[in-house]
């Protein structure tokens, strides 16, 4: 997608702060962090949202959920004091790049209900 800034970020078009990458994602820091550790896992295949998953792409999650969440995890050290991982669809999810992303977020205690 030539004007999706996500694409653009995959293609390295675009400048980011890349902390992990493998042939089925990319992860980078978030450029506005809500917390100490704030960054995104963005599959490389750009889909719009959770709306436009395909069968093919069940290898996808469960990679991002099974190895990349995991790893990152360890790496930011937030593992053990615990995390939390968001995925904002649509216009009331307040997803606002239309690539599909998760958000992981640690470092700082957090409320439920988010606003
Ligand atoms: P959403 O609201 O769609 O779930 O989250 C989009 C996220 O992408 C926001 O947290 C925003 O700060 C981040 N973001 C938007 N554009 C860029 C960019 O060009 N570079 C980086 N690193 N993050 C971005
Ligand atoms: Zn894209």
């Amino acid at each position: 997608m030539s004007d999706c800034v996500f694409c653009k970020i995959v293609s390295k078009d675009i400048p980011s702060d890349i902390v992990y990458e493998d042939e089925m994602v990319v992860s980078f820091r978030d450029l506005e962090p809500q917390a100490p550790v704030h960054v995104l896992i963005v599959p490389k295949k750009h889909i719009k949202s959770l709306n436009d998953l395909a069968p093919e792409d069940k290898d996808l999650l469960s990679h991002v959920m099974v190895d990349v969440i995991p790893e990152l995890a360890k790496k930011f050290k937030i593992a053990d004091n615990g995390f939390r991982v968001v995925i904002n669809t649509g216009v009331e999810g307040g997803q606002t790049v239309e690539h599909l992303h998760f958000h992981l977020i640690g470092g700082r205690s957090m409320q439920w209900p988010p606003g």
